[in-house]
């Protein structure tokens, strides 16, 4: 999960839509526990916030029961008081009935104080309120709310039927109003010896961002013998990938360090699903976010050329041994690739044409660069 942009403002994620599944379940399986065996409940939703936790709801509801939805309007008729509601949408006789309200959330209690005041001349047997969220801190009536699905602090919120200027509520997960993100981070993407590293040194420079290469961090914890380099050495040896939770770890410490960059630029990482879900929630975390997944377009045939190439200078062990290049293909081809994916799901990706002088290849970069 990522930062959304609703028009003029940025939203972090905040509460997932697995947790968001829990609490319902919790607050159905509270409300049926607490009824007569026989008793049919008229669920009302108040629209337009709840609809979502309303479907949501019922189907967790293990019982017969009946679902209404209405809204409240601004009383358009001769009262001066702007503040008077009408409820638009009960046909229902609800004398005798026991009357569920379902709210998505409550914050000063305005609304449910006109949810009471409509109610209550409507002979129902009795009236009881749902809400899935709840902001303590600005609640300013004395007034029952029988179910609270969480307790939240007053920040603003979008996400799962809630909306900023009718925006947002078709998104799965709640997300919190947060400031503008600051940085720009870019993944530069490709297969070994597409030429990120090159174009990565040339970049930061233009750009002013950190570059941070996992293979690059490895390969120095290797030399330095580190415990970190000692654990991923037969890994890179065979060219096989490094475990995710270690490389996870590494590169949220290299982040940390540091705390003042304009942005960085991730050269090697992420390198595959999990990686690029825990950098979208790290990144998430500090308000930040991925601006784009900047790939080069090199066919395979080209890189192992390249890269045998390259062994022959670099030092590296893993750029000698045709076996270990083409098991570094495998690799890249079963669990990297498909985050191209990932990022076109996000509108993030842009390709570029790898092959071509070192210069051309920086202009054409820049050019993705600029718009980022
Ligand atoms: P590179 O310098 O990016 O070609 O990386 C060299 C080797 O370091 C890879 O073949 C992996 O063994 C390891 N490595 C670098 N980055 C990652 C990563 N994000 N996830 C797992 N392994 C990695």
């Amino acid at each position: 999960m990522k930062i959304i942009k609703l028009q003029d403002l940025y939203f972090t994620p905040f509460i997932s839509k697995d947790k968001i599944s829990k609490i319902v379940k919790h607050l159905a399986e509270q409300v049926k526990a607490d009824l007569p065996k026989d008793e049919v409940p008229i669920f009302v939703g108040i629209l337009n916030g709840c609809f979502l936790f309303a479907a949501d709801f019922i189907r967790e509801f293990n019982g017969n029961c009946e679902v209404s939805f209405v809204k409240l309007a601004s009383y358009q008729g001769t009262s001066s008081s702007e503040n008077v509601k009408q409820l638009l949408g009960i046909n229902e006789d609800l004398t005798d009935r026991t009357v569920i309200i379902l709210e998505d959330i409550i914050d000063t209690g305005t609304t449910l104080q006109e949810i009471y005041n409509i109610f209550r001349n409507k002979n129902v047997k009795q009236l009881k309120v749902v809400t899935l969220f709840f902001k303590p801190d600005v609640f300013r009536k004395e007034l029952p709310i029988d179910y609270i699905g969480k307790s939240i602090e007053d920040k603003f919120i979008v996400g799962y039927g809630l909306d900023y200027n009718g925006l947002g509520r078709n998104y799965p997960a709640i997300y919190q109003l947060t400031t503008k993100p600051k940085m720009k981070n870019i993944v530069l993407f490709g297969p070994p010896g597409a030429g990120k590293g090159t174009q990565a040194t040339l970049l930061k420079e233009k750009y002013n961002l950190v570059h941070i290469s996992t293979g690059d961090v490895f390969r120095f914890n290797i030399k330095n013998e580190t415990e970190l380099g000692k654990l991923a050495k037969s890994f890179m040896d065979e060219g096989d990938l490094v475990p995710d939770e270690v490389t996870i770890n590494m590169l949220k410490a290299e982040v940390e360090k540091n705390a003042t960059a304009n942005g960085f630029i991730f050269d090697g990482f992420p390198r595959t699903e999990s990686q690029a879900i825990a950098l979208d929630e790290f990144l998430a975390e500090k308000g930040e976010q991925i601006n784009g997944m900047v790939a080069l377009e090199v066919p395979e045939d080209l890189l192992v050329e390249r890269l045998l190439e390259r062994g022959k200078t670099s030092g590296r062990t893993d750029d000698t041994d045709e076996s270990k290049i083409r098991n570094r293909f495998n690799e890249y081809n079963t669990k990297t690739a498909i985050l191209k994916e990932f990022y076109q799901a996000q509108g993030n990706y842009f390709g570029i044409n790898g092959v071509g002088s070192v210069e051309s290849i920086t202009v054409s970069l820049s050019k993705v660069f600029d718009t980022l």
